[in-house]
Formats: structure tokens, C-alpha cells, sequence
């Protein structure tokens, strides 16, 4: 299963260019099946090896039993099967939320979160370990950019979160840690990854990419086959305070933006949806409110309001009782739908990153003890 409709459109040659010989979380799967053709292997072998790593959980290659002995023993030595390795794992006691903290082949770690409702169960990934946009209200911009992940190390994520569960995941969405458009290439083969009935068989418009608004990155995704769903964290429709909020999102103007939002909507025919923190003093005063209205004005999108819960080493406050609805009430009267984001597991730390550096926080005072 590749694509949900839209055959017509021209595709961008799939994901990443994984080095000759990389462990297998760095390949999609066309650059799976191009490594196997350059052996003489087959194709189809790749829908065999993609079946074993990513619906049954495989860890070795030996348990591969239908590929043929040699080809095992060569991917085994050139292509390494690592699973991430579960550092933590918490779980929400209000409402089932939980929270994975991974470590990686080498030894950085990322971190997922499960969202069950009802009968689905919602993944979120991380793209990146660490993060170069820095984000003001974000733990995981404050730690930095440690290195993309490859489309396989975003798709085990999903995949073991669906196994913890015990569940098939029904949606998964880019927004763990990272920009996913700051690595397109992979970003997209993990999408494919999801999407791919060999390996976990999520419908493309249930596979949904977060980003702070890299223009040129909403544009090709725009123009790939597949509908996946795309979210823009806004934060802001005044260009400075968004400036201030997503500061590398600087080169990126609000106009501009805007435009590629109806160029993805018109052709799409889907509905961006866009994020919108709610911060007592920073972007719920009534100008702020009335940029909003306009940013939005006859442009197809929905509008999901947060209101921040205050986290340990930031100064931004919660919106007074009530604004989230008066912002709501404001958009829908001008035809924008909009809605409160309900806060899910907020009792195992509710923004992302904060997990991995409190990890990381956890660590250095183990080390303080032991020296
Ligand atoms: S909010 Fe997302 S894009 Fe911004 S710094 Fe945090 S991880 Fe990066």
C-alpha cells in the first residue's frame, strides 16, 4: 500500500541515500531494494526483509529463515540490524499516555510517546535526536542537534510502540523530537516505511508531519504522491512574535507561508492543521488574536489551540481561564474551525524533550554521586 489517490502526480525519487553498506534503520525501502539489485539479489527479497524487521520485530537477520543462508550472513555483516534499546518508559495515570525514552545503535537516545483512545492508538516519533530550531518554550531546542535519524530508526519507533501495546497503530505523527522537514529525505522513507503494506501499513493520511514551517519542505511534500496529513506549529500570525517563538523560522515570512499552505491545500485537497501554544503574554492579546483571524481567513485549515502547561526552566505562563474559548469562538465566527488540544499525559511531562533531558539531568547527578 503506497498511496491513498493522486497516482497522477510526480514523485521525488524516494528517501535517503543510505551509504553502501549502513545498518538497515538507515534504508527506505527503495534503497533497500537498489543496495539488493547492485548484489544481484532480487526485489522482492526486500519486501521479505522489510516484513521480518518492521511487522514481526525481528532482531537478527538468523531469523530470517526464508531468506537464503548467504544473503543472511552478508547482510549481517553489512547491512546491522539494531533494535533501539528501551532506557525508560513511563506511563500516565490519567489518562494511559505513554511516554519511551530509546537508545540508539550509537548510543543517542530519542523519544516516542503512545496516545491510546478508544480503538486507536496514535504514535508520536521523533525525526531527530536534539533539535538546531530552538524553540523557546521547548526542552529539546535547548539541548541542541545531535544527528537526523535514518526512515528505519522513526518506523522501529512506531513499530514498538505499537508492540508495547499490544495494538496495531492506527496514526502516527512527526512530532517527537526535531523538525521532520529538516530531513525531507528521511522523513519521507520513514513515512513510506509506515505507509509500506510490507512493513507497518498505515494509511497515508493517518501519517501526519509536524513542522515549525519550513516553506520549501510543505512545498514538496505537496507535490509527493501520497496524502500525508501536514500541521504547522504557528504560534504566531505577527511575524515578530513568531520570530521570537521559532527563531528559525526568521527567513521564513508569514506571507509566504501562508501561500504554501493554499498552494498544499488547493492540491491536496486536504486541510493543514495549525498549532497555536497559547502564552499568557506572548500571543493572547487581542492583536495577536485579530493576526490570527486574518492569517486564517479563507484559507482551508483548522486551527488547534494549546494552551502551555508551565514546565520547569521556562517563564511562559498559562492563558487566563476562558481565552482558549474566546480564541476558538473568534476564529469559527470568521469561518476558521478550531479546537482546545485536550493535554494528554501530563503527569509524565507534557512537552517534548523533556524526558530525554531529564534523562540526561538524571545521569550528570549519578555521576555527581559517584565522584
Ligand atoms: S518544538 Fe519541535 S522543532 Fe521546536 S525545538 Fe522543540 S523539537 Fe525542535
Amino acid at each position: 500500500m503506497r498511496s491513498t489517490g493522486r497516482p497522477s502526480k510526480t514523485s521525488g525519487e524516494t528517501g535517503t541515500h543510505a551509504p553502501p553498506d549502513a545498518p538497515l534503520a538507515a534504508f527506505d525501502r527503495a534503497a533497500l531494494e537498489r543496495w539488493l539489485a547492485a548484489e544481484g539479489v532480487p526485489s522482492y527479497r526486500g519486501g521479505q526483509i522489510l516484513r521480518w524487521a518492521y511487522q514481526r520485530g525481528a532482531s537478527s537477520y538468523e531469523q530470517m529463515t526464508d531468506l537464503p543462508i548467504a544473503l543472511r550472513e552478508t547482510l549481517a555483516s553489512r547491512m546491522p540490524l539494531h533494535l533501539p534499546v528501551l532506557e525508560e518508559r513511563l506511563v500516565s495515570a490519567l489518562d494511559g499516555t505513554r511516554r519511551y525514552l530509546w537508545r540508539l545503535a550509537d548510543g543517542v537516545t530519542v523519544e516516542s510517546v503512545g496516545l491510546p483512545a478508544n480503538d486507536r492508538l496514535t504514535v508520536c516519533f521523533s525525526t531527530q535526536a536534539g533539535c538546531a530550531m530552538g524553540c523557546a518554550f521547548c526542552a529539546t531546542g535547548e539541548g541542541g542537534f545531535v544527528r537526523d535519524l535514518g526512515p528505519g530508526e522513526m518506523a522501529q519507533q512506531v513499530m514498538l510502540v505499537g508492540a508495547d501495546f499490544g495494538q496495531r497503530v492506527t496514526n502516527a505523527v512527526a512530532m517527537g523530537q526535531g523538525e521532520p522537514l529538516a530531513c525531507y529525505e528521511a522523513t519521507l522513507g520513514g513515512l513510506r516505511l509506515m505507509n509500506d503494506a510490507d512493513a507497518l501499513g498505515i494509511g497515508a493520511r493517518h501519517l501526519t508531519v509536524s513542522t515549525c514551517g519550513i516553506i520549501a519542505g510543505i512545498e514538496r511534500l505537496t507535490d509527493e504522491p501520497e496524502q500525508f496529513t501536514l500541521a504547522v506549529s504557528l504560534h504566531s500570525a505577527r511575524q515578530a512574535t513568531r520570530d521570537a517563538l521559532v527563531p528559525a523560522m526568521r527567513n521564513q515570512p508569514l506571507p509566504r507561508l501562508r501561500d504554501a499552505l493554499v498552494r498544499y491545500a488547493d492540491s491536496t485537497g486536504r486541510r493543514p492543521s495549525l498549532e497555536y501554544a497559547l502564552i499568557a503574554g506572548v500571543n493572547d492579546a487581542a492583536d495577536e488574536l485579530s493576526a490570527l483571524v486574518e492569517f486564517c481567513r479563507g484559507l482551508l485549515c483548522h486551527v488547534n489551540l494549546i494552551p502551555v502547561n508551565p514546565s520547569e526552566g521556562t517563564a511562559f505562563e498559562s492563558p487566563a481561564s476562558g481565552r482558549a474559548e474566546e480564541f476558538v469562538a473568534a476564529l469559527e465566527h470568521s469561518g476558521t474551525e478550531a479546537s482546545i488540544r485536550k493535554a494528554r499525559g501530563v503527569d509524565i511531562d507534557a512537552a517534548c524533550g523533556q524526558l530525554t533531558q531529564r534523562h540526561a539531568l538524571r545521569t550528570e547527578s549519578d555521576v555527581d554521586r559517584l565522584v
